[in-house]
């Protein structure tokens, strides 16, 4: 399989492990591959399978859909995609909140951004280093990683600014305060060598870079100064998005003395593996276009019946308090199975969303080798993990909402195990 993989698929579709693994199917927080091995999924498919895998309220709801009509496009009314934008707007805490819904986090990116140059008519754009907000040309032009963007031609005049990682980098060494009042003086700084600037875009809590954060308070002391020019705050939630934080429902609200942003981009987690992606803006910005725009598939009515029977579980279950307990106790278990291992720099994150980020033992030096084999032990553990980060050097461990203590106490020893190891394997320079 992975040879017909190599010669029909891209060469920069990366794949995990020296064996990929080929999984078939799942249930709850585990899941199977094709020589019938099962595996704890600490990564749920990129943070997609949100609630759990093969969860029955979503699998009838799909099949009932399929049953009735699989699609009818936006030019007709959608008494699915309806009722979840009534209720995505009503959760979001934007006022008067208009929902537009695509296919993909990639789409919602480029949604937002059409959004706010049109808005604001101008196409600087402030985005933050280490972020990621997709794959397509506008997407990787706000994308602050070198390693996910293959091109420096752009729509964007955009501008990096300072704050997304709080241990790395010039403020690092700074406490929170002095490190929010730094990033702020970095932004006014930043905006008056410039012209007008259409929106900030941000990842509460950076996917892609390695779960790193900023301190509480940085997005809404952002705020301030966005207001004094006008500038459009664009929350991407694609990762942070349905309570997955623990504390808050959306990543912005770590933030809230802001108030809520101008829009909000989702996706993944919301439809649980179906094709859901969106924004959410107030009217007055969702309206902005001057010209029709469509998204053929965006909202189809099996990926809308996916995401209400999704998003009714997760409420109804309360799966935030889930992530915030479960995710409480697994940063704690992370934390001691960690402790006093020179291969673990920092162990970071929130709810369950929770970074480790690895360095080559006796320095500060990020350490991909270590991540890649961390990766393999962990698998032949039967824990599936993801890794991330400005160098690949973190571990991203993020499981299916409804996680249970004692799964995430099986999945830290599996993880503690696959540490020791490959320090060992480290020392003895294997
Ligand atoms: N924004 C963020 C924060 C993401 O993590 C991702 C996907 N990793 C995207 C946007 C793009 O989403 P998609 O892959 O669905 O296009």
């Amino acid at each position: 399989m992975r040879t017909r993989h190599a010669r029909v698929l891209p060469d920069w579709l990366a794949l995990y492990y020296e064996r990929p693994i080929e999984l078939t199917h799942g249930e709850g927080r585990y899941v199977w591959d094709a020589d019938g091995n099962r595996y704890l999924d600490f990564f749920g498919g990129i943070l997609t399978t949100m609630t759990a895998h093969a969860l029955p309220e979503v699998t009838k709801a799909v099949a009932e859909q399929a049953g009735r009509i699989l699609h009818t496009s936006t030019l007709y009314l959608s008494r699915p995609m309806v009722e979840l934008a009534e209720r995505i707007a009503a959760l979001s805490g934007i006022p008067d909140a208009r929902v537009f819904f695509t296919t993909s986090g990639t789409e919602a990116t480029d949604t937002a951004l059409l959004l706010a140059t049109a808005h604001r008519r101008s196409n600087q754009v402030l985005a933050m280093r280490n972020s990621y907000h997709g794959r397509s040309f506008s997407a990787v032009g706000v994308t602050g990683n070198a390693a996910w963007s293959p091109t420096t031609l752009s729509p964007f005049q955009t501008l990096y600014v300072h704050g997304g990682v709080r241990t790395r980098g010039p403020y690092a060494h700074l406490d929170d305060a002095g490190y929010i009042a730094a990033c702020v003086a970095d932004l006014e700084d930043l905006l008056r060598q410039t012209g007008p600037v259409a929106a900030l875009i941000a990842e509460p809590v950076q996917g892609v870079g390695g779960f790193t954060m900023p301190p509480d308070g940085l997005y809404a002391a952002f705020r301030e100064v966005l207001d004094r020019h006008g500038i459009l705050w664009i929350s991407d939630e694609v990762q942070t998005g349905w309570g997955r934080t623990g504390e808050h429902f959306w990543g912005w609200q770590a933030h809230a003395a802001s108030g809520p942003p101008d829009l909000l981009t989702f996706a993944k987690g919301i439809g649980n593996g179906m094709s859901v992606g969106g924004v959410v803006a107030r009217a007055e910005v969702m309206n902005a276009l001057p010209a029709n725009s469509v998204s053929t598939f965006g909202g189809s009515p099996v990926t809308m019946a996916a995401g209400l029977a999704n998003l009714t579980y997760l409420l109804e279950h309360d799966l935030q308090g889930n992530a915030r307990r479960v995710g409480g106790v697994l940063l704690e278990r992370l934390r001691a199975v960690t402790a006093g291992l020179d291969l673990v720099r920092e162990v970071r994150g929130r709810g369950l969303m929770l970074g480790v980020e690895l360095v080559r033992p006796g320095t500060d030096d990020p350490s991909p080798e270590a991540a890649n084999l961390l990766l393999e032990a962990a698998r032949q553990r039967g824990l599936l993990i993801g890794k991330g980060g400005q160098s690949g050097a973190a571990l991203r461990i993020a499981p299916p909402m409804t996680l249970t203590i004692a799964e995430a106490e099986e999945g830290a020893r599996l993880l503690g195990d696959a540490l020791r190891a490959v320090r060992e394997r480290m020392t003895k320079g294997g």
